[in-house]
């Protein structure tokens, strides 16, 4: 008999009439994050995926159990998912391959109890019944354990469904979330640092599809700081699915800045710069918002007012997840999430490059769009939008890659 995986989505269930546009948005992403690893044959049912291996023998349907559980545990959308052993809706079947499928989780235990869900309710048996009998067979079988209601150390599950019954014991936590492509669109400002990528996981989170834009300004910005940036994308394949990612030359509008802008507005402009270019990409993209790594008061650019400043300027919402958190919950994010250790290489920013030595913390919107209107940049955006380089970055070929470790 086949193992295979019960894929639960907790959250999704909530959403009412949309739950339907959500079941096949997570079954279409999962289906696309396990394409390259084997065949499988997908389901569902109760707020249920059925993920099953199409493999010959136990073993092989196994070994694709084992390299698929890591990668579905970054799918956006998933509260819980659990590997299970499929058996015949008849309790000799159940009971006799729940003694060796349940090997290792009960010798490693010392307290257990048993569940049973039944949704045919046409089984013979009832709930209460399954429980006790399938617990009498698992204590004879392992003679050291203990039953547990309240806190044991495993559950074991007995599902019994429409056509076949699931027997498992460790429930596994999802990522959570809503899955990928739920929420629209939106163009992600991803700079080599440590905060836009956890920005980027904190919104996939939320079921938006991210699109990254990437500002270089070679030669002040080398081709390994741009390759770091392309790192990060691969890194974040995992979470996002796909990332289609924009490298914009930058150059020219950073040394006309340099050349005409009073020093100490030459950051808010650049801000407000980048903001309109890629106001015109999330256009092509159909982005509906523009996400940054922005956190209020990390640096002078993020002031209210400074974010007036470049709020004025866009026309689509600018979402900023981590507004309100500090370094270190950022940080911890960016370890959990595989960013951190590229996002601490110590290649230079295009905002690194010119920086200023005194940038004013409190401009004023009026002020700063009456300094940027001495200078027409509107062909200088038109150049950048154009000379973007776009790639597309996907999980399988960062795994191959080697910059995906699973
Ligand atoms: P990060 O850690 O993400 O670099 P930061 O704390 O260094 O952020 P800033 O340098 O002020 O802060 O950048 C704020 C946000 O502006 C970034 O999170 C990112 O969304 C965007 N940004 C900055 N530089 C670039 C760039 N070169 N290309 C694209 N987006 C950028
Ligand atoms: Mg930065």
């Amino acid at each position: 008999m086949r193992e295979i995986i019960l894929v639960k989505y907790g959250e999704m269930a909530l959403k009412g009439a949309n739950r339907s546009t959500f079941e096949d948005v997570l079954l279409r992403n999962l289906r696309f994050r396990l394409k390259r690893i084997g065949r499988f044959s997908f389901s569902k049912a109760q707020s249920t995926i059925y993920i099953v291996p199409e493999a010959k023998t136990d073993e092989e349907s196994a070994a694709l159990v084992d390299a698929v559980m890591p990668r579905l545990k970054k799918v956006f959308g998933i509260a819980a998912l659990a590997r299970a052993r499929e058996c015949e809706k008849d309790f000799a079947d159940i009971s006799a391959q729940a003694v060796p499928y349940l090997r290792d989780a009960l010798t490693a235990a010392k307290t257990f109890k048993v569940e049973a869900k039944r949704a045919d309710k046409a089984f013979p048996m009832k709930s209460p019944q399954i429980c006790a009998e399938l617990g009498g067979i698992l204590l004879s079988a392992y003679p050291h354990l203990k039953v547990n209601v309240n806190e044991p150390d495993v559950t074991v599950t007995v599902e019994i469904r429409d056509s076949k019954a699931y027997i498992h014991a460790a429930r596994e936590k999802g990522a959570g979330g809503l899955p990928v492509g739920t929420a629209g669109n939106a163009l992600l400002l991803l700079s080599g640092g440590i905060d836009s990528p956890v920005a980027a996981y904190m919104m996939a989170k939320r079921g938006l599809r991210i699109t990254a834009c990437h500002f270089a300004s070679p030669p002040y910005t080398s081709e390994r700081a741009r390759l770091k940036v392309e790192t990060l994308c691969e890194k974040l394949t995992p979470w996002c699915g796909s990332i289609a990612f924009y490298c914009v030359p930058f150059t020219e509008i950073q040394e006309e800045l340099e050349r005409s802008c009073p020093e100490e507005y030459f950051t808010i402009l650049m801000r407000r710069l980048m903001m309109q270019i890629a106001q015109e990409i999330a256009k092509e993209e159909n982005c509906g918002a523009i996400v940054t790594g922005e956190s209020l008061g990390q640096v002078a650019s993020q002031t209210l007012q400074a974010i007036a400043c470049t709020d004025a300027v866009a026309r689509i919402p600018v979402l900023r997840p981590l507004i309100g958190m500090d370094k270190i919950e950022i940080v911890d994010i960016s370890r959990k999430i595989d960013t951190y250790e590229t996002s601490i290489q110590p290649y230079e920013d295009c905002c690194t490059v010119f920086t200023p030595r005194h940038p004013k913390l409190r401009p004023d919107p009026d002020e700063v769009a009456e300094i940027q209107n001495e200078v027409d940049f509107s062909e200088m955006v038109r150049r950048a939008v154009e000379g973007a380089e776009k790639k597309v970055f996907a999980q399988h070929i960062a795994e191959e890659q080697g910059s995906v470790t699973l």
